[in-house]
This record gives structure tokens, C-alpha cells and sequence, in this order.
């Protein structure tokens, strides 16, 4: 397939790349934990990494796996991927791989909650973080340090929406060598790709808009081939062979699938595989309706706030519409009236009561009550997440009947 086709062309035919099996349009679902060999040396070839495209024991991946991840790598334009059972389980992965005690790590403050916590993890393992203000390019250059390895944020911050000032965050990455790491599973590359603001490794959780369907959980890790390996101190030399694009994830494949096994199903990324075919048909839907959402709610005397990027009140509404093609599914909105929040919720019919993003379905969730509980008041406000902050993640239903639901929601 030429790099020229559009982006649902590239994925429904993807699977064609790896020789059709007796003329399934789809990869199979390969469930063999185990692949044997004719000739012993093809076998050692696997081992040795000289049989390129071999295999030899699923928790390092399947040929069900390959297909997804030789999808995500075109979908990022990158040099390749390495999948997970969960999202958390690439971010975990992509920390626990790339960094060593002593090391520090520029964090985005707003990031998805259990990421948070996962950072406070990395703490007590002796890797220093400092949570930053990512709007403000600025603060990150005031934070780097001489072990500086990597930066992270998310492309829109969950549930607050906030965007990072991506294009100079990058661009001071690349003047100082450090690996620029971007979650963009909020909007995939539909949307926006992080490659063009120079991002070294992106990650996804794939359960959310690539998957769509609320039906499988997987994550990501991909690289887009602009990160140079050969001058990252943490590439052990096990993994310095070969091709330096792909250094980086030998090592996150070989320690964190190998080694610590948070290995995706050939049956989940199937699944993953299709869900991903109809992605731009959805986000493109789901954003439509967000936005035509987002200005209802916007106009209603009941909310005091609507955090969603392509509204022109948001306040990094300008670097949206340079950098994204829409908002996505994802918003959040703030009562004004604090306490009501739950019996708004109670009286919408469509969007359920659920945590989670990007399902076919509505969902809506009071964020400081649920997903941020644990996290306390200190950290909430740290991340401006007021205590009426309600959490929506738009589904595919007709964007009329949303806004009419809203509409009776509101009124009482
Ligand atoms: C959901 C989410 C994750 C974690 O993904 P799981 O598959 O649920 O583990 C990570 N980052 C972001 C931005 C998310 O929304």
C-alpha cells in the first residue's frame, strides 16, 4: 500500500501486508503460545534475533500482535511498536525499561489519575519526577536537569482538557537530546500526530479511541524514528546492535514484555485490529456531536463551565485548531451549582453513569467523587479539578437526541 492512501484505506487493508492465510480477509487469531521449527538453527536464528519476523513464545508476541502493531506503526507513521495488555501496563513498561534510578523525569501536572500514581511509584524507586505546568513551555526548560531523560504529557489532558504547548516543548527536547514521550490516546493519530511536533516515543492505550467498542484493553508503545539511541545512557549493550531506530524498543519489548510480561492477547488485539477500522468514521462522529454538545452547554444558565478545546473560550483554544483536525469525544463542564451535580447525572437517560473513555456509548462520570478520590483535595486542586467537574466521554449516539437529554437535564 502506498504512504499516500488515506488513513481508514491504510488500516482496512493492512492485514494484506503479511500474505493472506487461505484468503482470510482478517489475521487470524493465532493462540499458540509456542512456535516450533523444522531446523533447529532457525530456532537459535529466533533467539538471536538473525530469523527476522520469527517467533518463539507468545509473551513476546504473536503474528495476531505483529499485525496490530504494524498498524499502529502507520497509523504514527513510525518505525514501530510494541503492544500491551493495557495501557498502564506500555506506560509502566516504557518507565520501568528506559529509566534507572537517579534518573529524572519531567512529568506533565495533568495527567490521566492512575498515571499520577504510577509516578509516586517511580518516586519511591529512586527516579526523580517534577510535575510541571506543560501549558507553558517555559516551566519545563526551568525544570530540566542534567539526568533529565525524558518529558512526558498527554496530548489533551483528561478530564481538564488542558493541552500542552507541544510544538516548543518538542523543539526543546530536540535542542537538548531528550527523549519527548506524548500519550495521545485521546485523540490518535486521526487527529493529530506527535511526530510532527517532534515526539520521539508515543503511547496509546488502545482500549480508548482506537478500539473504540469498550470490549478489549491494550496499550502501546511506538516509536516515530526521530529520538537518536545511540546517545541515550540507558540502552543496555545487550540491545546496541543492529539498526539504533530500533534500540530503544528492542530493550521496551525484550524487558518489558519478556522480562516483565504484560503481554496483549491475540484475541484482544484482534479485536483492537477491528475496532480500529472504523475509527476515523467514529471520532470524527463523536467530535461533531462533543462540539455541537459543548456549545449547548456553553449557552445554558446552569453550567458555569465547558472545558473542550475547539470552543474559542478554552484557553489553549488558538493551539487546537493549529495542531488538531477536531476536539475529540473527550469534555468536561462545571455546574453552577456544585451540589446538583449528582442529581444531573441521575436524571440524564442516554450518557451511563460509568468511568472509562471513547465507548460507543455516552458515559459521564463527577470526577473529584470517583476517579480522583483517592488522590485528595491537595492534588485535585493542584490539577484544577473543581468538586462539580463532570467527566464526559461522547459516544457515537445521534448528537440531537445527546443535546435533547442535556436539554430536560438541565431544566429542572
Ligand atoms: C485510559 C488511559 C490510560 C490507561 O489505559 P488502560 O488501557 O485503561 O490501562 C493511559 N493514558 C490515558 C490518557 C488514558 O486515558
Amino acid at each position: 500500500m502506498t504512504t499516500n492512501t488515506g488513513f481508514t484505506t491504510q488500516i482496512v487493508h493492512a492485514d494484506r501486508h503479511f500474505g493472506v492465510e487461505h484468503g482470510g480477509l482478517h489475521k487470524p487469531i493465532h493462540t499458540s503460545v509456542q512456535y516450533g521449527f523444522d531446523k533447529v538453527e532457525d530456532l537459535i536464528g529466533v533467539f538471536q534475533g538473525t530469523l527476522k519476523g520469527g517467533y518463539n513464545y507468545a509473551r513476546q508476541g504473536t503474528p495476531t500482535t505483529a499485525a496490530l502493531e504494524s498498524k499502529l506503526t502507520q497509523m504514527e507513521q513510525g518505525v514501530g511498536t510494541v503492544s500491551f495488555a493495557t495501557g498502564m501496563a506500555a506506560i509502566t513498561a516504557l518507565f520501568l525499561t528506559l529509566l534507572r534510578a537517579g534518573d529524572h523525569l519531567v512529568s506533565s501536572r495533568f495527567v490521566f489519575g492512575n498515571t499520577n500514581s504510577l509516578l509516586g511509584t517511580m518516586e519511591d524507586l529512586g527516579i526523580a519526577v517534577s510535575k510541571v505546568d506543560v501549558r507553558d513551555a517555559g516551566l519545563v526548560a526551568a525544570a530540566l536537569r542534567p539526568e533529565t531523560r525524558m518529558v512526558f504529557v498527554e496530548t489533551v489532558a483528561n478530564p481538564g482538557t488542558q493541552i500542552p504547548d507541544l510544538e516548543a516543548i518538542g523543539q526543546l527536547c530536540r535542542d537538548k537530546g531528550i527523549l519527548f514521550v506524548v500519550d495521545n490516546t485521546i485523540l490518535s493519530p486521526l487527529l493529530f500526530r506527535p511526530k510532527d511536533v517532534g515526539a520521539g516515543l508515543v503511547i496509546h492505550a488502545l482500549t480508548k479511541t482506537i478500539s473504540g467498542h469498550g470490549n478489549a484493553l491494550g496499550g502501546a508503545v511506538i516509536d516515530t524514528g526521530l529520538f537518536d539511541w545511540t546517545s541515550y545512557p540507558n540502552i543496555s549493550a545487550a540491545y546496541r546492535k543492529g539498526d539504533p531506530k530500533q534500540w530503544g524498543l528492542m530493550q521496551v519489548r525484550k524487558k518489558g514484555l519478556r522480562d516483565m510480561g504484560g503481554t496483549l492477547s491475540s484475541q484482544h488485539a484482534h479485536l483492537i485490529s477491528t475496532g480500529a477500522e472504523t475509527l476515523a468514521l467514529r471520532i470524527t462522529h463523536s467530535s461533531a456531536t462533543a462540539m455541537a454538545l459543548a456549545e449547548f452547554l456553553e449557552s445554558h444558565p446552569a453550567i458555569a463551565k465547558v472545558h473542550y478545546p475547539m470552543l474559542a473560550s478554552h484557553p489553549q483554544h488558538a493551539l487546537a485548531k493549529k495542531l488538531f483536525k477536531a476536539g475529540s469525544w473527550l469534555m468536561s463542564f462545571e455546574l453552577k451549582d456544585a451540589d446538583s451535580c449528582l442529581a444531573v447525572i441521575n436524571r440524564l437517560k442516554l450518557p451511563i453513569a460509568a468511568t472509562g473513555l471513547a465507548d460507543n456509548r455516552t458515559l459521564i462520570i463527577p470526577v473529584a467523587h470517583t476517579i480522583f478520590w483517592e488522590a485528595g483535595a491537595a492534588v485535585r486542586a493542584e490539577m484544577g479539578i473543581a468538586d462539580g467537574l463532570i467527566r464526559l466521554s461522547v459516544g457515537l449516539e445521534d448528537g440531537a437526541d445527546l443535546v435533547a437529554d442535556f436539554a430536560q437535564a438541565l431544566a429542572s
